[in-house]
Parts: C-alpha cells; sequence; structure tokens
C-alpha cells in the first residue's frame, strides 16, 4: 500500500500546536506519536530516547503494546532502532523482518508488522533518540516520507532535549557532554589562574520558532541572510589582501561553499517542508554534523567543518545577530572560550569580570594574546575541542603556567587552585603594601622602578603600582589591535592620553617595532626565512619613511609643552641612528614652523637589542640621552637562539658569564658617559634575574606590571654591596648558568625572592 503523504507543512503546524498544547512531556509526546501515526497513515509510531548507558528506551507509542513503554530497552546497535541510532542515519525497509538486524521483542507486539522506517533524533550532531513508523503491509517508504520524518524528529529533539523526559543532566550525558570532569591540554599563552564559569564568546543561536507561518517569508529571509553572508565573505576576501599562499586557497574554497548549490537547495527544501529559516538551516547542519561523525577521512572531515562554518554564519545573518557575548550580562567570573579571537574583541569586555580565555587555535604572539598579557589575564591556546566539550556557565579553571584548563573540575581540584589563587592575593597584597616605598637597598642604592605599557588599560597599573614612570611604551600594540593604520591625529589622541594618565611621570615612547614576531593585520610583508633577524621594526620603518615621520609627528603634538622621550628599536649601526634622528628633528622643525608647540623638551634613546651596537659605544654615546637593554632580542642575537621556539627555551641562560659580563661592558660605557642605561626586557622583571643585573651596576629596570611588587621587595631585602663582590669572583667562571649560585646567594641572605 502506498500512503498519501500529507502536506507536510499543515502537518507541521499541527505538530505546532499539540507541542503548543499543556500538559507533561509525556502527555504531549503520547499525542505527537499518535500525531505522527494518523498523519503518515502508519499503524505504529514509536519513540525512543537514549538513557545513560548507550539504552534506547521505548518512551511513548501509537500501536504497540502500551505496556512496553518504559520496559522496552535496546542498546545502541541492537535491533533496527539500535541500528538507526549506531549510525545516526534513516532507516526504511518495506520487509523489516527479514532484516539482519532484526531483533524480536515480544512485550510489543511488534511481530505483525512489516515495514519499518526509523531516523534518528538528533541534537548537536548526536543521537538523542530514534523515531519509528511501522506498517503492517509491506509498504515502500518515499524519499519524502523520510525527509518529513526527519522534520518531526528536530521537533522531537526540542521535547527530548527539555528536560521533562529525562532529567537535562542525563541528556547532557548522553550527548557527550558528560558532566564529567575534563581536562584539557593546550599551550601556554598567558600564565596565571582563573577560575570561573565558562562564557561562549560567540553564542551559539538558540531557535525560538521551529514551525514558519508563512514559507514565502522564510524563504525570502533565506535568500536576504544568503546575499549578506556572501558579501561579508567577498569582504573578507579583498579586505585581507592575501597573496596567492595557502590562506587565499583556504578562503577561495570558503568562498565556493557559500554558492554551493546542493547545500542552499536543501535548505530551501526544509523551508518548504513548513519549517523556519533558521530551522532549516539547523535541519540540514544536523544532518551534515551527524555524517561528519561517521567520516574519518581527514579531508572530507575538514571540509564539512566548513559547511559547518558557514551554517554558523548564515544562522548569525538569519537572526541579525553577529555579535558577542561582550555586550550581554557577564557572570562576574567570566571565562572566555573561543575558538579564535581578534584584539580588540577581548578589548570590548568588561575586564575586571574576565577570569581567563581559552581558545582553540592561537599561538604566543596573536594579537590577541599580546592583549590578554596585557590585561592580565591567563590564557591557554590550541586547547583542542574545547567548544564541543564545554557547556555556558560550566565551571572551569584555566592553569595558564601548566597549559591545561579543567572543565567541570572535581570538588577537591576546585578547592586546591582557590587555595592556590588565595596565596596569589596574599602574596599581592603584600606587594601593595610597599606601594609607597621607594626601591632602596638596604645599602642605600636607589633603584628606579619603571613599568612596560602598550594600551590605555596599562596606565592605571603605573599609579596602582607605584611605578616611577614608564620605560618602554610599546607603540606598536595600539597598532596591532586597529583594523588600519592609525592617523596621526588618531595617534596624537592616544599618545596624549598617555601623557595625560602619566601625569608628568617619564614616558619613553618606542617608536613601531613590527616584524619578526609582531604582526600587523593590515600589513602583508613577504615570507622570509628568518623574520627574526629579517625586515622588521627600524628597518621598516626607515624604509617607509612616512609611517614613521606620522609617528613622530603625533608624538610631537601630543607632548606639546610636556617632556618628549622618543626611543629608536633595532639599532644596529649608527646610520640608522642618525637617520631616525634626522627625520625627528625634520618633524621637530615642520612643526615649529606651523607654529605648533613644541614639547618642552626632548629626549632620545635607543634599544640595545643587537650586540654589533655594543661595539660602537663612543659614537652611540654621544648621540643619545639613554640606552635600554632589551634583554628579549639581545639573548636570542647573543645565543643565535630562536626566542619563541619552545625547545631552546630553557638552552641558554640570562645568567650565563657571557651575558652577564656583556652587560657589564655595557654598563661601563654608560657610566663613563653618563648616559643613563636601563633593561626593559623580561629579565628586568624577574626578581633574581634583575639582582644580577644590579651587581652589574644598572639602576633603571622595565618590567610589566606584575613584576613591579615582586622586584620591590627584592630590592629592599638586598645587601647590594655584598651581592657585587661575590659575583666578581663568579662571573669569569666557565659555567653555562650562574642562576644556581645566585639563588643560593639570595637564600643565604635572606632576599626576597
Ligand atoms: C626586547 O627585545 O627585550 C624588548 C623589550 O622588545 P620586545 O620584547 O618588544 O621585542
Ligand atoms: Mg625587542
Amino acid at each position: 500500500m502506498q500512503a498519501a503523504i500529507p502536506s507536510p507543512r499543515r502537518f507541521l503546524s499541527r505538530l505546532r500546536d499539540v507541542m503548543a498544547g499543556g500538559g507533561t512531556g509525556q502527555e504531549r509526546l503520547d499525542r505527537v506519536v499518535s500525531l505522527i501515526a494518523a498523519d503518515m497513515v502508519a499503524e505504529v509510531c514509536s519513540c525512543y530516547v537514549l538513557r545513560a548507558g548507550d539504552i534506547l528506551e521505548l518512551f511513548a507509542t501509537e500501536g504497540l503494546k502500551k505496556s512496553a513503554v518504559h520496559k522496552t530497552r535496546l542498546r545502541v546497535g541492537e535491533g533496527l532502532v539500535g541500528d538507526v541510532a549506531a549510525h545516526a542515519r534513516p532507516l526504511a525497509l518495506a520487509d523489516a523482518q527479514s532484516h539482519p538486524h532484526f531483533a524480536y521483542r515480544p512485550e510489543t507486539g511488534e511481530e505483525i508488522y512489516h515495514s519499518l522506517m526509523g531516523v534518528p533524533i538528533l541534537r548537536g550532531g548526536r543521537v538523542i533518540g530514534v523515531v519509528v513508523v511501522q506498517n503492517r503491509s509491506r509498504r515502500h517508504y518515499t524519499d519524502e516520507e523520510i525527509e518529513t520524518l526527519q522534520t518531526v524528529a528536530m521537533v522531537l529533539a526540542e521535547l527530548v532535549a527539555g528536560g521533562e523526559l529525562v532529567p537535562r543532566d542525563e541528556i547532557q550525558a548522553v550527548e557527550g557532554n558528560a558532566l564529567l570532569p575534563t581536562r584539557l591540554e593546550g599551550i601556554k599563552l598567558n600564565g596565571g589562574i582563573g577560575i570561573g564559569v565558562a562564557v561562549l564568546h560567540k553564542p551559539r543561536i538558540t531557535i525560538r520558532q521551529l514551525v514558519a507561518d508563512d514559507p514565502e517569508v522564510e524563504l525570502e529571509r533565506l535568500r536576504h541572510a544568503l546575499a549578506g553572508m556572501r558579501s561579508a565573505i567577498e569582504e573578507l576576501f579583498s579586505s585581507s589582501d592575501l597573496g596567492d599562499g595557502e590562506h587565499h586557497d583556504v578562503l577561495e574554497t570558503y568562498r565556493m561553499f557559500a554558492e554551493d548549490v546542493g547545500w542552499i537547495a536543501r535548505i530551501g527544501e526544509a523551508i518548504r517542508s513548513g519549517l523556519t529559516a533558521e530551522a532549516a538551516v539547523q535541519k540540514v547542519h544536523e544532518d551534515s554534523r551527524a555524517r561528519m561523525s561517521q567520516v574519518t577521512d581527514p579531508y572530507i572531515r575538514e571540509r564539512l567543518q566548513d559547511f559547518e562554518d558557514l551554517a554558523n554564519r548564515l544562522q548569525q545573518h538569519l537572526s541579525g545577530d553577529g555579535g558577542t557575548s561582550a555586550g550581554s550580562d557577564l557572570p562576574d567570573d567570566t571565562v572566555l572560550i573561543c575558538r579564535s579571537m581578534g584584539p580588540t574583541e577581548l578589548l570590548d569586555y568588561d575586564r575586571r569580570k574576565l577570569r581567563g580565555l581559552v581558545l582553540e587555535e592561537g599561538s604566543p604572539t596573536m594579537h590577541v594574546a599580546i592583549v590578554a598579557r596585557a590585561l592580565d589575564i591567563p590564557v591557554i591556546g590550541r586547547a583542542k575541542d574545547a567548544l564541543a566539550k564545554v557547556e555556558p556557565l560550566d565551571p572551569v579553571i584555566v592553569d595558564g603556567d601548566n597549559a591545561q584548563v579543567f572543565l567541570r573540575p572535581s570538588d577537591d581540584i576546585q578547592q586546591s587552585f582557590a587555595e592556590s589563587i588565595k596565596l596569589r592575593a596574599q602574596r599581592m597584597a603584600g606587594y601593595a603594601a610597599l606601594r609607597d616605598l621607594p626601591a632602596v637597598t638596604i645599602d642605600g642604592r636607589h633603584v628606579a622602578v619603571m613599568l612596560n605599557a602598550g594600551l590605555l588599560v596599562d596606565l592605571p597599573h603605573l599609579h596602582a603600582t607605584g611605578a616611577d614612570g614608564i620605560g618602554l611604551y610599546r607603540t606598536e600594540l595600539p597598532f596591532m589591535a586597529r583594523p588600519a593604520l592609525p592617523d596621526v591625529e588618531a595617534q596624537t589622541l592616544l599618545y596624549g592620553k598617555i601623557l595625560d594618565q602619566a601625569r608628568g611621570r617619564p614616558v619613553a615612547f618606542r617608536t613601531l617595532d613590527v616584524g619578526g614576531d609582531k604582526v600587523l593585520p593590515y600589513w602583508n610583508p613577504s615570507e622570509e626565512d628568518n623574520p627574526a633577524l629579517g625586515w622588521r621594526s627600524i628597518r621598516i620603518t626607515l624604509d617607509c619613511p612616512a609611517v614613521l615621520r606620522q609617528q613622530l609627528r603625533a608624538l610631537i603634538l601630543a607632548a606639546a609643552g610636556r617632556e618628549l622621550r622618543v626611543m629608536f628599536p633595532m639599532i644596529a649601526d649608527i646610520t640608522e641612528l642618525d637617520r631616525a634622528r634626522a627625520m625627528l628633528d625634520l618633524e621637530l622643525e615642520r612643526g615649529q614652523g606651523r607654529g605648533e608647540r613644541p614639547p618642552s623638551r626632548v629626549l632620545v634613546g635607543t634599544m640595545l637589542e643587537v650586540p654589533a651596537l655594543a661595539w660602537q659605544m663612543p659614537a652611540l654615546l654621544e648621540r643619545v640621552d639613554f640606552v635600554s637593554i632589551g634583554s628579549n632580542d639581545l639573548m636570542q642575537f647573543m645565543f643565535a637562539c630562536d626566542r619563541g621556539n619552545p625547545r631552546l627555551a630553557d638552552r641558554y641562560d640570562a645568567l650565563s658569564p657571557a651575558m652577564l659580563v656583556f652587560i657589564r661592558h655595557l654598563v661601563a660605557r654608560c657610566d663613563e658617559a653618563g648616559v643613563p642605561l636601563s633593561v626593559c626586557g623580561e629579565m628586568a622583571g624577574r626578581p633574581l634575574d634583575a639582582m644580577a643585573l644590579l651587581a652589574l651596576g644598572v639602576r633603571n629596570l622595565s618590567m610589566a606590571a606584575p613584576s613591579v611588587g615582586p622586584i620591590k621587595a627584592m630590592v629592599r631585602s638586598l645587601h647590594l654591596g655584598a651581592l657585587e663582590d661575590y659575583l666578581e669572583t663568579q662571573i669569569g667562571r666557565p659555567d653555562r648558568s650562574l642562576r644556581e649560585k645566585l639563588r643560593h646567594f639570595a637564600q643565604d641572605h635572606g632576599v626576597l625572592l
């Protein structure tokens, strides 16, 4: 017998009425199965729900014996129903009983039914139940009927996952989001510990209406959303200014998928069957996710992943909500979870509520990691499948120091992390008490403790920590956080604000230091074999003088009547300094010509990061007002050792005799010439390393805000004269590092590290 299939649309609207009607979840499910049986002209309709332990339980039936409800249970893979669940795909058989997987259950009385059609009830790409219709006759179910039952299954998914039939935590468990604790490993992008609850940076879209009133309206909405999505992709395509490399190919493929006729046609069909545009996208999406879970070929999985991405984008265009959680009511202790994020997106969040950030992608030099460091938020990158494994508001611990994330941690894990946070806070409170005390050693030697900064959010730290000024302002950070090169006006405004907030304390503005590991999103220099030794920093700005001149002009304008300190990075020979300096002088002259108010005084300095400069000290010191050692780059050039390569991270040490002797040489030359010398690399912020620097004669240290307290504590507990004598006896030794010896000295002399 061939049944007359009802108009899917009318069927869906009746289904909607049942769903919207009163009663318990079980009562509604009972009515739904009766309706399906009637509308699909089937003698039987049954709904099985997946319970914990991979068991499918008969939850409602029309046609089978009612006494079997909640009694008949099948394992996933057992019988035809189990087969549908195991493969997450529909099954339609005219002669079910002759199928090898047919499992006879006497309590149901199903022996008289010959044909069977079953489809999975899917949610989040996972099976949470099965809906089945059966007929006495040998009926051949059509593709159209299978489609209709799949659409019904989608509506049932809402009911099953709603928590009325099976407790919600059991549903989450069977969906694979088991409420079990999970630990993810990633890479450390910023240290520290954060405890909070998960907030998805891009919230999943919840579909409020499944069944449409008017398919024509929905089709029009789909067309509109597709057009919006395509033009957004085009924009991405044209603005990214990519070459012919891999990125270009990826984007091309993506664009091709956006035009995929089959995909769009399937969504159109689902709308015509009576679903809203959102529900139709969701249905097609669920189907492909379910297929994806069966695919092992990594290439095909990746392609299906592209469709998943597109479906998410399309949903956002449909709901008109491309937004992030930044504008929403955030929990007080938010841990953001995302695939990836732009630096400005992070700045959109209320910093006071952020406890951590977990990315599925990421590298230490990605912009958002640099911004997160400035905000002092622990960050883990490359946490695989984080989005799939977390549910909003799940408890999360971000252990930045050990590159791990705990999802739904057990009580004892939460407890032990809470204790280490408390200990950290106690230590911090101790440091805060040092805020107004000078950094003076026990034997009366003064040390200037300065701040490294790069964003406006760093500025409050200047006063909160009691630092003496900003020893390094990395101007590239605001450049990196913008979609385009800021013009003179925007830069003037920014630098002016920094000087305002510094309230007279000195600020050393370092000119643009990009290239190497610091990339501007809108600049795409050609690939280099050796970016750290490549076209970077002052080399770029001397070759693109307009950029440097604009920056210098903005600095001069911002300083107007105040002191201006300009520091040039990566100077390797004196001619580079002379050319940069000439540009500064020219801009000063031009400003005066225009009648602009000049800075009250201008101090010019250089970073010392390239060893070659150390052998040009007399010429350098004649020309500059200050020098600052960039120990991060200096280390990598001294030892020919990439600063970003984790395999080499511990290979050479900043407290090696080579580095210490080198710095001692620089201190002596600067002292002779009366030119102040500071250190602004990471070394200056590590108490033991900073202690060694003091013994070498360095009196000015510039560091990230969290280091100010520990460094002050170290300085105030140190008898420098004793350390100088000790270091003199050790510095000539052929050791790999003096770290352990210096640590013992500190322990024996009560120096706080
Ligand atoms: C350095 O190289 O030590 C330095 C301070 O500069 P950056 O880390 O920004 O390269
Ligand atoms: Mg550097």
